[in-house]
């Protein structure tokens, strides 16, 4: 029998929630239980790709395409597992279910509520996961606060599944991640919006079994013994969550805190009372996680790479980027400071010297919209120029094909059909497959395609292999007819689709590390495991300092 724990979120957003969640995963992982995760947003959006992310943060895209919220991107990473759309269930989802069910009469003679219909849909799509994965447990984030009206009715449901797989069996529990803030005039740890958090919760017949309380310092014993109190939980099951510097830190942290015996005690994850039974792969296997950790916190030397995008104020905007940089951190023992750098800022060619003089490495990630795009291929232009390392992504690998275009081949007015419908000389145009879709939402070419690579070429040498599986975000590619003069000037496509007709990697053969990905290869990027042209691109910048 499946168990199901549900995080629900107390007093504001933003606190660490997914983070909380994954780490809870990865320890019962360890303890050798199969997890999966499934994250709730309440917003009436189907899916994450037509948010923008200076609204919301990253869109992480899946396996099978599903643009979805970031937090499923520390899912995978922290679970080692891939995810799919199912695992992210939105308002939006859930509504067009009931609604295309309701026309096609499934629901004749009945008025169609939120509860029982809607309720009901997002328990089925609960169950579905379990059914689908048939895993020990399945975490559910419940996305939004406590108290917001989108989130009523999931909240209704989880307490309804709660009830159904029998509260005396231990089959479910609620974790609640609140924030304990500290008043700085008295330095006291205040507990009174948990106890709102908790009220409220109890209202809609909630009641907490494990409070994670998130504050910048651990939770004093007089706070956990309050909440313990006023919030009628055990005092071993108030959990301090205070800050991390390093988020893969947070599962070791919760553990010694106690949140994974208060776990598998509450839903008797094994007989307690007769050691004997316990399995043996019950003993914490978190020994190569501790060493990633370690590598990650003792770096021995340091390189500066610029990051040139256009979301550059809103940290979550690029977090897969940063991740993938963070498992090359711990992978290569060295310290990667991130300087966003506002693609805007570089359109005037006469401060790119100054903005990106002292740096070790370009990064340029995937993006959307004409502003800040002259920006980027000033940056492309002074890395291919002064022979710096730069990895390209995406609308960074289409504007690499743009700069060599103009200042290579001599076609000045060279573009992307996204960004100038009129230039003669499209080298970069939309997917044929592209043509006659004006709808927005999930129509990209989205997902984990096939790649071949050639061998012999520098990014063979890199994957080790010729065939590979990359996730994909994108309408535009490199038109055809500009294939063989690029190449003849020393633009390699080193990999393609299958039928070669979509260009997948771009590289320089005359430059130290020059690399473009029509693919986002920050996706699967995991810990202890870094994609491998994220990889390379560090060590180039290393090599780069040593020699
Ligand atoms: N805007 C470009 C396209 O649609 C690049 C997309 C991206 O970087 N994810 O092809």
């Amino acid at each position: 029998m499946t168990k199901f724990i549900f995080v629900t979120g107390g007093v504001m957003s933003g606190l660490g929630k997914g983070v909380v969640t994954s780490s809870l995963g990865k320890l019962l992982k360890a303890k050798g239980f199969s997890v999966t995760a499934i994250k709730i947003d309440p917003y009436l959006n189907c899916d994450a790709g037509t948010m923008n992310p200076f609204e919301h943060g990253e869109v992480f895209v899946l396996d099978d395409g599903t643009e979805v919220d970031l937090d499923l991107g520390n899912y995978e990473r922290f679970l080692d597992v891939d995810l799919c759309g199912k695992d992210n269930i939105t308002t939006g989802k859930v509504y067009r279910s009931v609604i295309e069910k309701e026309r096609s009469g499934e629901y004749l003679g009945k008025t169609v509520q939120i509860i029982p219909h809607i309720t009901d849909e997002i328990n089925r799509r609960i169950w579905d996961v379990a059914e689908d994965t048939e895993v020990d447990i399945v975490l559910i984030e419940l996305g939004g606060t406590v108290g917001d009206i989108e989130s009523m009715p999931f909240l209704e449901a989880v307490r309804q599944l709660h009830m159904d797989v029998g509260e005396e069996n231990n089959n479910s529990l609620f974790v609640h991640t609140t924030l304990i803030p500290v008043l700085e005039v008295v330095g006291e740890q205040k507990t009174k919006p948990t106890q709102h958090s908790v009220k409220a919760l109890r209202e809609i017949g909630i009641e907490p079994d494990i409070i994670v309380g998130r504050s910048e310092e651990r939770l004093e014993e007089s706070t956990k013994k309050k909440i313990s109190l006023f919030c009628d939980v055990p005092k071993e099951a108030v959990i301090s969550s205070p800050n991390a510097n390093n988020i893969y830190r947070v599962p070791l942290i919760l553990d010694d805190e106690g949140l994974t015996e208060c776990v598998m005690d509450r839903l008797h994850l094994y007989p307690k009372i007769d050691e004997e039974k316990i399995p043996k792969n019950s003993k914490l296997k978190m020994e190569d996680w501790k060493k990633f950790l370690e590598d990650f916190e003792n770096p021995t030397s340091e390189i500066d790479i610029a990051l040139v995008g256009k979301y550059t104020d809103l940290e979550d905007a690029y977090v897969s980027h940063e991740q993938a940089l963070n498992h090359c951190r711990a992978e290569t023992r060295t310290e990667i400071n991130i300087d966003y750098v506002e693609s805007e800022d570089l359109e005037d060619k006469n401060v790119v010297n100054d903005l990106l003089g002292d740096i070790d490495g370009i990064l340029i990630p995937g993006g959307f919209g004409d502003r800040g795009i002259e920006g980027k291929i000033n940056a492309i232009n002074y890395a291919r120029v002064n022979d710096l390392p730069i990895l390209a992504i995406c609308l960074g690998f289409q504007l690499s094909v743009v700069e060599f275009a103009r200042n290579i081949l001599g076609y000045e007015e060279a573009h992307s059909y996204e960004f100038d419908e009129k230039t003669p000389d499209p080298v970069i145009d939309l997917l044929p497959m592209q043509r006659g879709i004006d709808k927005m939402g999930g129509t990209m070419r989205l997902g984990a395609e096939k790649i071949v690579i050639e061998e012999g070429t520098k990014v063979h040498d890199i994957y080790k292999k010729s065939e590979i599986m990359e996730r994909h975000r994108h309408r535009y590619e490199v038109n055809l007819d500009y294939k063989d003069e690029i190449e003849a000037e020393g633009m390699c496509f080193s990999a393609q689709s299958p039928n070669g007709k979509r260009m997948e990697i771009l590289e320089l053969e005359d430059h130290p590390f020059f690399i473009g990905t029509q693919f986002h290869p920050e996706f699967l990027s995991r810990p202890m495991k870094p994609a491998p042209v994220f990889l390379r691109f560090v060590e180039s910048m290393i090599e780069d300092m040593e020699n």
